[in-house]
């Protein structure tokens, strides 16, 4: 636990993709240490159990359009209970520098007075990429990769053209399932190959992971055809092309084409 302990401390902290395994040592010995945790919905139970018994553990967590607690309000609850003198740890998952409102966070903490650290934690398409067996990015024909989200407040997909036509560019979706097929006309309005290929991992870095390949042209229908439960990234680029799936899974994309 922080030194600062008496004027209560927040520790925002990254908790991977799920299983516990992808956990960093500092991540372990900050939930260890925290008398109040604050997680997001997609922080796995056998992570939430390696925290102390008598810790406070409120979820906090968003999941797509789901009711959930306002950001304000988590806010709040940080400065609240850092201010009774609590070393609060505020997990999220994945990494808190991606789609993770972790500046929002400490801003807020800032303007409270509220001391803070971050740890980060492993990104879910670090995760699928392990996983899965693909690089995010490859000598010769994956330059660069972005990490973007399909989605916007309103529901419609607005992709920077020139940042996503560039045939060399790994693309990885976040909080995009729901707007595959706006990101498939998206991405071939602005000039990508319908042959580029493609991937949609469910559940990266857990046990129960699933992924199916194909190529942009199979976006829409591969999002719609699977009954996805758990959280979904997109990965589109010929990176992508190399990952290694069980047979079953590439058969889904195949079975499309027959
Ligand atoms: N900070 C997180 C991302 C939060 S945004 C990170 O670094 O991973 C939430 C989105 O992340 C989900 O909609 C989904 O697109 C993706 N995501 C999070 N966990 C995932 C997982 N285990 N498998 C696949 N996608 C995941």
């Amino acid at each position: 636990m922080p030194d600062h302990a008496n004027d209560g401390f927040v520790t925002l902290c990254g908790a991977g993709p799920g299983d516990a395994d992808l956990l960093t040592l500092g991540a372990l010995r900050a939930i260890q240490s925290a008398q109040a945790l604050l997680y997001d919905a997609l922080v796995s139970d056998e992570i939430l159990a390696l925290a102390p018994a008598r810790c406070l553990k409120i979820g906090v967590g968003k999941r797509g359009d789901r009711l959930s607690i306002a950001q304000d309000k988590t806010n709040d609850l940080m400065v609240r209970l850092a201010r009774r003198g609590l070393h609060v740890v505020r997990l999220k998952g994945g990494d808190p520098s991606v789609f993770g409102r972790v500046e929002e966070e400490r801003d807020h903490l800032d303007r409270h007075g509220i001391g803070h650290r971050t740890i980060a934690g492993v990104t879910a398409a670090s995760a699928a990429a392990a996983q899965f067996e693909f690089p995010l990015t490859h000598r010769g024909d994956a330059r660069s990769v972005t990490f973007l989200t399909g989605r916007t407040k309103d529901g419609s997909v607005d992709l920077d053209a020139g940042a996503v036509r560039n045939p060399e560019a790994s693309l990885v979706f976040y909080m995009s399932s729901h707007n595959a097929a706006h990101i498939e006309t998206a991405l071939r309005t602005a000039g990508r190959s319908l042959a580029t290929p493609l991937i949609l991992v469910e559940n990266a870095g857990r046990a129960t992971a699933r992924a199916v390949k194909g190529t942009l042209a199979d976006l829409a229908w591969l999002a719609a055809a699977n009954a996805w439960a758990g959280p979904v990234l997109i990965g589109v680029g010929s990176a992508f092309a190399h990952a290694r799936l069980p047979g079953a899974a590439v058969a889904v994309a195949e079975m499309r084409r027959a």
